[in-house]
Protein backbone atom coordinates (compact mmCIF):
# COMPACT_ATOMS: atom_id res chain seq x y z
CA UNK A 1 0.00 0.00 0.00
CA UNK A 2 1.33 3.49 -0.99
CA UNK A 3 1.02 6.51 1.30
CA UNK A 4 1.45 9.63 -0.12
CA UNK A 5 1.38 13.40 0.91
CA UNK A 6 -2.23 13.36 0.69
CA UNK A 7 -2.65 11.50 4.43
CA UNK A 8 -1.11 14.69 5.56
CA UNK A 9 -4.34 17.30 6.28
CA UNK A 10 -5.32 13.91 8.29
CA UNK A 11 -1.85 13.16 9.93
CA UNK A 12 -1.25 17.27 11.33
CA UNK A 13 -4.72 17.15 12.34
CA UNK A 14 -4.21 14.43 14.48
CA UNK A 15 -0.82 15.51 15.92
CA UNK A 16 -2.37 18.70 16.82
CA UNK A 17 -5.23 17.30 18.82
CA UNK A 18 -3.05 14.80 20.52
CA UNK A 19 -0.50 17.73 21.96
CA UNK A 20 -3.03 19.56 23.04
CA UNK A 21 -4.14 16.92 25.04
CA UNK A 22 -1.16 16.37 26.60
CA UNK A 23 -0.11 20.32 26.76
CA UNK A 24 -0.52 20.69 30.34
CA UNK A 25 1.76 17.57 31.37
CA UNK A 26 4.48 18.17 28.84
CA UNK A 27 4.46 22.01 30.00
CA UNK A 28 4.99 21.21 33.28
CA UNK A 29 7.84 19.08 32.19
CA UNK A 30 9.25 21.93 30.77
CA UNK A 31 8.22 24.37 32.80
CA UNK A 32 10.10 22.40 35.85
CA UNK A 33 13.15 21.42 33.45
CA UNK A 34 13.61 24.16 31.10
CA UNK A 35 11.44 27.52 30.38
CA UNK A 36 7.93 25.79 30.13
CA UNK A 37 7.14 27.29 26.33
CA UNK A 38 8.09 23.87 24.44
CA UNK A 39 4.33 23.25 23.91
CA UNK A 40 3.93 26.60 22.68
CA UNK A 41 6.76 26.52 19.90
CA UNK A 42 5.40 23.40 18.77
CA UNK A 43 1.63 24.32 18.41
CA UNK A 44 3.22 27.30 16.94
CA UNK A 45 4.69 25.42 14.48
CA UNK A 46 2.01 22.37 13.37
CA UNK A 47 -0.12 25.66 13.25
CA UNK A 48 1.82 26.89 10.65
CA UNK A 49 2.56 23.50 8.51
CA UNK A 50 -1.73 23.00 9.03
CA UNK A 51 -1.89 26.30 7.79
CA UNK A 52 -0.31 25.52 4.31
CA UNK A 53 -1.25 21.33 4.35
CA UNK A 54 -3.56 21.47 1.64
CA UNK A 55 -0.39 22.90 -0.72
CA UNK A 56 1.86 20.23 1.34
CA UNK A 57 -0.49 17.04 0.35
CA UNK A 58 -0.18 17.73 -3.36
CA UNK A 59 3.72 17.64 -3.13
CA UNK A 60 6.22 14.66 -3.38
CA UNK A 61 7.22 13.57 0.32
CA UNK A 62 11.14 15.20 -0.52
CA UNK A 63 9.22 18.33 -1.53
CA UNK A 64 6.38 18.17 1.20
CA UNK A 65 9.16 17.60 4.35
CA UNK A 66 11.52 20.00 2.99
CA UNK A 67 8.86 22.79 2.52
CA UNK A 68 7.78 21.66 6.10
CA UNK A 69 11.28 21.53 7.58
CA UNK A 70 11.69 25.17 6.68
CA UNK A 71 8.55 26.26 8.34
CA UNK A 72 9.28 24.87 11.82
CA UNK A 73 12.51 26.74 11.43
CA UNK A 74 10.98 29.80 10.56
CA UNK A 75 8.28 29.83 12.87
CA UNK A 76 8.73 27.52 15.99
CA UNK A 77 11.86 29.24 17.71
CA UNK A 78 13.25 27.70 20.92
CA UNK A 79 16.16 24.53 20.70
CA UNK A 80 13.27 22.69 19.10
CA UNK A 81 12.17 24.39 16.45
CA UNK A 82 15.73 24.60 14.59
CA UNK A 83 16.00 21.11 16.14
CA UNK A 84 12.54 19.46 14.46
CA UNK A 85 13.21 21.86 11.14
CA UNK A 86 16.75 20.02 10.71
CA UNK A 87 15.45 16.97 10.98
CA UNK A 88 12.56 17.05 8.46
CA UNK A 89 15.22 19.13 5.91
CA UNK A 90 17.40 16.15 6.53
CA UNK A 91 14.44 13.57 5.84
CA UNK A 92 13.78 15.60 2.41
CA UNK A 93 17.29 14.49 1.03
CA UNK A 94 15.25 10.81 1.00
CA UNK A 95 16.22 8.90 -2.51
CA UNK A 96 12.60 9.91 -3.88
CA UNK A 97 11.76 8.31 -6.97
CA UNK A 98 8.15 9.63 -6.48
CA UNK A 99 7.75 6.62 -4.30
CA UNK A 100 9.46 5.87 -0.77
CA UNK A 101 10.12 2.44 -0.04
CA UNK A 102 10.63 1.28 3.70
CA UNK A 103 14.02 0.81 2.96
CA UNK A 104 14.35 4.75 1.90
CA UNK A 105 12.41 5.94 4.52
CA UNK A 106 14.65 4.13 7.20
CA UNK A 107 18.21 5.22 5.73
CA UNK A 108 16.67 9.30 5.31
CA UNK A 109 15.40 8.98 9.08
CA UNK A 110 18.66 7.58 10.75
CA UNK A 111 20.40 10.61 8.20
CA UNK A 112 18.14 13.33 10.31
CA UNK A 113 18.60 11.93 13.41
CA UNK A 114 22.29 12.33 12.57
CA UNK A 115 22.06 16.03 11.40
CA UNK A 116 19.97 16.62 14.76
CA UNK A 117 23.04 15.22 16.76
CA UNK A 118 25.02 17.00 14.80
CA UNK A 119 23.48 20.57 15.46
CA UNK A 120 22.77 20.26 18.67
CA UNK A 121 26.11 18.48 19.60
CA UNK A 122 24.56 16.40 21.64
CA UNK A 123 23.86 12.42 21.85
CA UNK A 124 21.57 9.49 23.66
CA UNK A 125 21.69 9.31 27.37
CA UNK A 126 21.82 13.37 27.71
CA UNK A 127 17.86 13.66 28.39
CA UNK A 128 16.59 14.77 24.72
CA UNK A 129 14.39 14.56 22.03
CA UNK A 130 17.21 12.38 21.00
CA UNK A 131 16.94 9.17 23.40
CA UNK A 132 13.25 8.47 21.51
CA UNK A 133 14.39 9.66 18.09
CA UNK A 134 17.50 7.32 18.07
CA UNK A 135 16.48 4.21 18.90
CA UNK A 136 13.13 4.88 16.60
CA UNK A 137 15.90 5.74 13.81
CA UNK A 138 17.93 2.04 15.19
CA UNK A 139 14.70 -0.30 14.77
CA UNK A 140 13.38 1.32 11.40
CA UNK A 141 16.90 0.18 9.97
CA UNK A 142 17.38 -3.03 11.58
CA UNK A 143 13.29 -3.30 10.47
CA UNK A 144 14.09 -2.68 6.71
CA UNK A 145 17.25 -4.70 6.66
CA UNK A 146 15.28 -7.67 8.15
CA UNK A 147 12.58 -7.32 5.61
CA UNK A 148 9.57 -6.93 8.60
CA UNK A 149 6.07 -5.92 7.64
CA UNK A 150 5.00 -2.19 7.74
CA UNK A 151 1.84 -3.24 9.82
CA UNK A 152 4.39 -4.70 12.65
CA UNK A 153 7.15 -2.26 12.00
CA UNK A 154 4.78 0.17 13.55
CA UNK A 155 3.47 -1.97 16.28
CA UNK A 156 7.09 -2.13 17.42
CA UNK A 157 7.82 1.51 16.91
CA UNK A 158 5.35 2.40 19.32
CA UNK A 159 6.91 0.74 22.09
CA UNK A 160 10.46 1.73 21.35
CA UNK A 161 9.58 5.24 21.12
CA UNK A 162 7.67 4.80 24.80
CA UNK A 163 10.70 2.84 26.00
CA UNK A 164 12.80 5.79 24.68
CA UNK A 165 10.72 8.56 26.30
CA UNK A 166 10.77 6.54 30.04
CA UNK A 167 14.36 6.11 29.64
CA UNK A 168 15.10 10.14 29.91
CA UNK A 169 13.54 9.62 33.41
CA UNK A 170 16.71 8.77 35.25
CA UNK A 171 18.95 10.72 33.17
CA UNK A 172 20.58 13.30 34.47
CA UNK A 173 20.71 16.46 31.33
CA UNK A 174 23.58 17.73 30.12
CA UNK A 175 22.07 19.69 26.86
CA UNK A 176 19.80 22.76 26.67
CA UNK A 177 17.95 24.52 29.65
CA UNK A 178 17.69 21.26 31.31
CA UNK A 179 21.41 21.21 31.99
CA UNK A 180 21.56 23.87 34.33
CA UNK A 181 19.96 22.19 36.86
CA UNK A 182 22.47 19.30 37.02
CA UNK A 183 20.82 16.44 39.73
CA UNK A 184 18.00 17.92 40.02
CA UNK A 185 16.69 16.64 36.38
CA UNK A 186 16.70 13.55 37.40
CA UNK A 187 12.90 11.89 37.87
CA UNK A 188 11.14 13.49 34.94
CA UNK A 189 11.04 12.81 31.76
CA UNK A 190 12.49 15.31 29.07
CA UNK A 191 9.60 17.48 27.08
CA UNK A 192 11.42 17.11 23.84
CA UNK A 193 11.52 13.50 24.13
CA UNK A 194 7.63 13.03 25.20
CA UNK A 195 6.23 15.59 22.14
CA UNK A 196 8.57 13.24 19.77
CA UNK A 197 6.90 10.24 21.31
CA UNK A 198 3.70 11.31 21.16
CA UNK A 199 4.06 12.50 17.64
CA UNK A 200 5.63 9.42 16.72
CA UNK A 201 3.08 7.34 18.16
CA UNK A 202 0.25 9.34 16.18
CA UNK A 203 1.70 8.84 13.08
CA UNK A 204 1.74 4.92 13.74
CA UNK A 205 -1.50 4.66 14.81
CA UNK A 206 -3.18 6.90 11.62
CA UNK A 207 -0.51 4.78 9.47
CA UNK A 208 -1.76 1.56 10.99
CA UNK A 209 -5.39 2.54 10.20
CA UNK A 210 -4.66 3.31 6.63
CA UNK A 211 -2.73 -0.22 5.76
CA UNK A 212 -5.27 -2.67 7.72
P1 LIG B 1 14.24 25.82 24.56
O1 LIG B 1 15.00 24.82 25.36
O2 LIG B 1 15.12 26.71 23.72
O3 LIG B 1 13.25 26.59 25.41
P2 LIG B 1 12.08 24.09 23.72
O4 LIG B 1 11.54 24.28 25.07
O5 LIG B 1 11.13 24.30 22.59
O6 LIG B 1 13.37 24.99 23.49
O7 LIG B 1 12.64 22.61 23.55
C1 LIG B 1 13.28 21.96 24.62
C2 LIG B 1 13.59 20.53 24.17
O8 LIG B 1 14.57 20.55 23.13
C3 LIG B 1 14.21 19.69 25.27
O9 LIG B 1 13.19 19.08 26.04
C4 LIG B 1 15.07 18.68 24.51
O10 LIG B 1 14.34 17.51 24.20
C5 LIG B 1 15.39 19.39 23.23
N1 LIG B 1 16.79 19.84 23.21
C6 LIG B 1 17.34 20.94 23.78
N2 LIG B 1 18.65 21.02 23.51
C7 LIG B 1 18.96 19.95 22.72
C8 LIG B 1 20.15 19.45 22.09
N3 LIG B 1 21.31 20.09 22.19
N4 LIG B 1 20.07 18.30 21.38
C9 LIG B 1 18.90 17.65 21.25
N5 LIG B 1 17.74 18.07 21.82
C10 LIG B 1 17.77 19.18 22.55
MG1 LIG C 1 11.72 25.64 26.55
Amino acid sequence: MLITPKILPELIQAIITDIEANAEVVTELDRILGDGDHVINLQRGLNAVAAKVADLSELEWSTAWQQIGMLLMSTMGGASGSLFGTFFLALSKVNNNNTVTQAAFAQAFMQAVTKVKQRGKAEAGEKTMLDVLIPVAEHLQHNSQANISLTNTLIQVITVAETGVESTREMLATKGRASYLGERSLGRLDAGAKTSQLIINTIATTLQAHIT
